[in-house]
């Protein structure tokens, strides 16, 4: 079931209905946003049986949904990174030049391609730039700017958005979860069901949301040695030290937001500290405390001992007014 991006679906609808679509596309958007789920409805949309499409119950679309269709090929991950292997993309091309298995379309879907790279893009160029009548090519990423700007002229790119909170609040209790669980989800993720659904699932991540919480209560209080203590005892690497990191950016983002006096909805973990932060929040401080996070950011992924990067930070954060 797809919940949310109505509008962007009626456009490929539209597109679809009107053959005017584009071989070559790009869903771009957060982690969670469902943009793989949306690839999935797309390939039902081109593949449906149904003038209605996609019906949702035609073999097409049943098979499409289950993973099982011959003519919809995931490309493989593979390596640590969650790149893809040369030989893989190389396989891809290849089977792009014979015709589709049932029906008169075959479709490639490329997930998470953020970390795809230059070698796998450069052999991919010939195939999306003059694809065979038939072969689609759908490819999810974060950002559209970590693809190659070769590649990225050759796609139709399409802004994936988080749903509303009421669409997650939803779509989560179709998924079964108890209401409580639904409620305390929404309130940190909002209409992200992806990581609203990790939140309840997994306790880590819980975790993590209340050690951010704890680490802007004290940027708040000013406790310096606080906030170390809350980032020593509770991030022991680099994926969790920038998962925490974009938690807290969104924060000083709610709370530069609400400051400001804009009646935008908060896209953080942490309505209620963004408030408290807002009233003690300068315009300068704000800005500095983003480029606080952008520092740290840098150092992390410059490989700067992780112990020294946060001790920085802390300094950083504590500093001015
Ligand atoms: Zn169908």
């Amino acid at each position: 079931m797809l919940y949310g991006n109505e509008s962007l679906r009626n456009v490929l609808f539209k597109m679809t209905s009107d053959d005017r679509l584009a071989q070559c596309i790009l869903f771009y958007g957060d982690k969670g946003t469902g943009k793989k789920t949306l690839s999935k409805w797309f390939a039902q949309l081109l593949l449906c049986e149904n003038d209605k499409a996609p019906c949702g119950i035609c073999k097409n679309c049943k098979t499409v949904q289950n993973d099982v269709h011959p003519d919809v090929i995931w490309a493989e991950h593979s390596g640590k990174l969650g790149g893809f292997s040369a030989a893989a993309v190389r396989a891809i091309c290849a089977d792009a030049a014979i015709a589709p298995n049932s029906g008169t379309r075959k479709i490639y879907i490329f997930g998470d391609c953020d970390k795809m790279d230059a070698r796998a893009q450069n052999i991919l160029l010939k195939i999306i730039e003059e694809p065979p009548a038939f072969a689609y090519f759908i490819f999810t990423a974060m950002s559209r700017h970590t693809l190659l700007p070769t590649i990225i002229s050759r796609l139709m790119p399409f802004a994936v958005s988080p749903c509303t909170e009421n669409e997650a609040e939803y779509a989560l209790s179709e998924m079964g979860f108890a209401q409580n669980d639904i409620e305390e989800a929404v309130s940190c993720f909002h209409g992200n069901i992806g990581k609203c659904k990790e939140y309840i699932e997994n306790e880590r991540i819980r975790q993590l949301v209340s050690l951010t919480k704890d680490a802007v209560r004290c940027i708040i209080e000013k406790r310096e040695y606080d906030f170390l203590k809350v980032f020593y005892n509770g991030v022991s690497d680099r994926n969790t030290a920038l998962y925490v990191l974009e938690m807290l950016e969104r924060i000083f983002r709610d709370a530069s937001v609400l400051r400001l006096g804009h009646d935008l909805p908060c896209i953080g973990c942490d309505p209620e500290g963004a408030k408290l932060l807002a009233v003690r929040l300068s315009s300068s401080r704000g800005q500095h405390f983003h480029k606080c996070i952008l520092n740290a950011y840098a150092a992390i992924n410059a490989n700067v001992n992780l112990q020294l990067t946060l001790s920085a930070l802390c300094a950083e954060l504590m500093m001015g007014r």
